[in-house]
């Protein structure tokens, strides 16, 4: 085609937080492709990656979900609207009778707009009087909001763009960059090469370890040993900031005394780190003009998730690298909008938009005028995280769930617990484009829209919230998520007169103070703006702690917690003696609803396989492609054998995209980090055996 023969619209990738923004061109409501508009695309420029270029073939998939369907003798039929709504609503209002609203819990989306999850948070509180509800953010950086706030006062990426194009040294823990976050590796890559120091700890070589100054491998589940004894080579060495220390952080001396064991020598019996290369990285993370800290999931998916993030956060502290333009920490977050609907939006069981907790009688009192409601209508009690969802169903006290956009058969940790949950629940209704294998075990299925078919706004990694916009008219009698959750609140008697997704962000930014002077209108003009926005006339926050840690509870300096180095919840033995690590590949997203039908990206990885030192693999008579079944106490799954020296001898690295051969047939639902209830999917013992 002509460029002008084709429509143009600009929008936001679907496919991950990095944020990249493109136009989208397409004809007769057929995607044809996508191509970066430099001006309107601050954080990607001209770059995307395969996934953002190639990949809208699945929005045309012939098992799109283009009518509702009802499971009527254990087979699904399709349904008007009218009866599918009619069923849901039948479905959640039988529970609240006989058990009561907490008997119901509620899974919004990640991936959805920030305006269909204020309108699900909404919808869970005002219509059905209950906090359960929560998102896949739980599976992921939960352990980094309760650190981050813990420590600085929020619990989001304090760096923007200029740090991760030009900071003088990245330290990056536990993130696969180059495949999880395409655009971010290839810019830390761009920087690496003008002279920047890249340090990259890992258990596992990934591509980026390739461009460092220095790899060192950690083993699996002992981050917190290491950045204790990093913390205490620092301050033994004087090489800590005691000028910014002294003006801007409360509690250095306990975290003095806290590290006092974590000796060398310690570290590396633990962590296996050789104190040489502890050492030299301290020295140069501690005498560098700038640092940001990157990390992923191997930092944060552990039953002691939270205490590497407090660690992580004193490593930065102590080294006075938070707060300027260059310096500071980026959890790099994973779906496209974790960050706005996975958490600014309130979707949690504990906080109102913008973290505002629900236990705090003022903030209740101000959604319950805005809704229109009475105080003692509005759920007080904080509800459970998804992870004790689960666990609430094995227990009999969670009967309902109403699940938009999530993949919990897959993206749970134990595939075989959650496939018993979802057949026992007594309904279970889903949302989503396709009939994903969560949606199999429903009662109703609800047609939703792609993020081309959509609009309203996501929030990056970096804060940046952005606008979605609608290239192509919905898939049959597709809707999207905001409409869809309206039209069931209307069916429970609430007429919220939402006309559009800009109407809601007009209430969001009413109600939630770091999205309040954010309009869709201003979004238009401007383009992309950084939380905290506070006002109309506020451009937005690039790098947050500019002017010191004022966003700390009754104080105005960052708070250091003691990070405990808590034992993996489980330990190598004869019976299973190898560690399995869990990740994620660059061609397929999540739990593969989308890329695995893509021609383009199947033709690179459509099925699972688990990487083995070839060590290993002598070892357990294993060949390079043979099939072999791994084994954990939890479950076994059949899957390809891939030798390389990726991971270490003794550890071997599975990825999560896959119900046949993924990780999450191996893993665990419980131990859970303590504050943030978030499961340890990073440290698995398996064993292998031939087929
Ligand atoms: Fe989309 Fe992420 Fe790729 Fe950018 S890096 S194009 S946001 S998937």
């Amino acid at each position: 085609y002509r460029l002008n023969e084709v429509d143009v619209t600009d929008t936001t990738c679907g496919y991950c937080a990095v944020g990249c923004r493109f136009d989208v061109y397409s004809k007769d409501g057929e995607v044809l492709g996508t191509r970066p508009n430099p001006e309107k695309a601050p954080i990607n420029g001209i770059s995307t990656c395969v996934k953002g270029k190639f990949s809208y073939g699945y929005v045309d998939s012939d098992d799109r979900l283009t009518q509702p369907l009802v499971k009527e003798d254990g087979e699904f039929r399709e349904a008007s609207w009218d009866e599918a709504l009619s069923r849901v609503k039948e479905g959640l209002d039988g529970i609240q009778q006989e058990y009561g609203s907490d008997a119901i819990s509620l899974v919004a989306s990640s991936k959805a707009t920030n305006e269909d999850n204020y309108v699900m948070q909404r919808f869970a509180r005002e219509v059905l009087g209950t906090n359960n509800i929560d998102n896949c953010n739980r599976l992921c950086h939960a352990a980094t909001v309760e650190g981050l706030s813990d420590t600085f006062g929020f619990g989001a990426a304090s760096t923007g763009l200029t740090a991760l194009e030009d900071t003088d040294c990245y330290v990056l823990v536990g993130s696969n960059t180059t495949e999880a976050h395409p655009v971010f590796g290839t810019r830390i890559k761009q920087n690496v090469r003008d002279g920047a120091d890249l340090l990259v700890f890992d258990p596992r070589k990934t591509q980026i370890a390739e461009y460092a100054d220095q790899f060192t491998r950690v083993e699996p589940g002992y981050d917190t040993t290491w950045i204790n004894g990093m913390i205490r080579y620092i301050l033994a060495e004087d090489l800590h900031d005691e000028e910014f220390i002294a003006e801007h952080v409360d509690g250095l001396e306990k975290i003095r005394e806290s590290v006092e064991e974590f000796t060398p020598e310690f570290v590396e019996e633990k962590a296996g780190i050789p104190p040489e290369e502890l050492k030299s990285a301290a020295e140069t993370i501690a005498t560098a003009d700038s640092c940001m800290f990157g990390w992923t999931l191997g930092l944060v998916e552990h039953s002691h998730g939270t205490d590497n993030i407090y660690a992580i956060a004193n490593l930065a502290l102590i080294t006075g690298h938070m707060g300027g333009p260059k310096s500071g920490v980026s959890p790099f977050r994973g779906q496209n909008n974790v960050q706005g609907g996975g958490g600014d939006m309130g979707p949690l069981p504990n906080n109102f938009p913008g973290y505002q907790p629900v236990t705090d009688e003022e903030n209740r009192e101000k959604f319950a005028e805005q809704w229109g409601m009475e105080m003692d209508e509005m759920p007080a009690e904080e509800g459970y995280r998804l992870t004790e969802m689960f666990l609430a169903a094995d227990d009999d006290d969670l009967k309902g769930m109403f699940i938009q956009g999530e993949n919990p058969q897959i993206s749970e940790p134990n595939i075989g617990h959650a496939t018993e949950v979802l057949e026992d629940l007594d309904f279970l209704a889903v949302q989503d484009i396709f009939l994903t294998e969560t949606a199999e075990y429903a009662d109703v299925v609800l047609p939703a829209t792609s993020t081309v078919e959509s609009n309203g706004t996501y929030t990056s990694s970096s804060r940046h919230v952005q606008l979605v916009k609608r290239a192509i008219e919905p898939k049959g009698n597709a809707k999207p998520d905001w409409e869809i959750t309206q039209a069931l609140a209307a069916r429970f008697g609430y007429d919220w007169g939402f006309d559009s997704p800009s109407d809601i962000m007009d209430e969001i930014a009413d109600l939630t103070p770091i999205y309040g002077g954010i309009s869709h209108e201003r979004l238009e003009t401007e383009g992309g703006i950084p939380w905290p926005c506070q006002s109309e006339d506020d451009d937005g926050t690039p790098y947050l702690y500019a002017d010191g840690f004022h966003a700390v509870e009754d104080s105005e300096k960052a708070q250091m917690h003691v990070a405990d180095a808590i034992e993996p919840g489980e330990t190598p033995d004869e019976e299973f003696p190898l560690v399995m690590t869990s990740g994620r590949v660059l061609y397929q997203y999540h739990t593969g609803t989308m890329t695995l039908r893509e021609e383009g990206l199947d033709a690179y990885s459509a099925e699972s396989f688990v990487e083995i030192h070839p060590q290993t693999a002598a070892e357990y008579g294993v060949a390079d492609g043979e099939t072999v079944t791994l084994t954990s106490r939890h479950g076994a799954t059949a899957v390809r054998a891939e030798t390389t020296d990726r991971p270490s001898p003794g550890e071997v690295f599975v990825p999560m995209h896959y119900l046949e051969g993924g990780a999450n047939n191996l893993t665990k639902e419980e131990p859970l980090d303590g504050p943030s209830r978030a499961p340890e999917y990073k440290v698995t013992d398996v064993q292998v055996t031939l087929e």
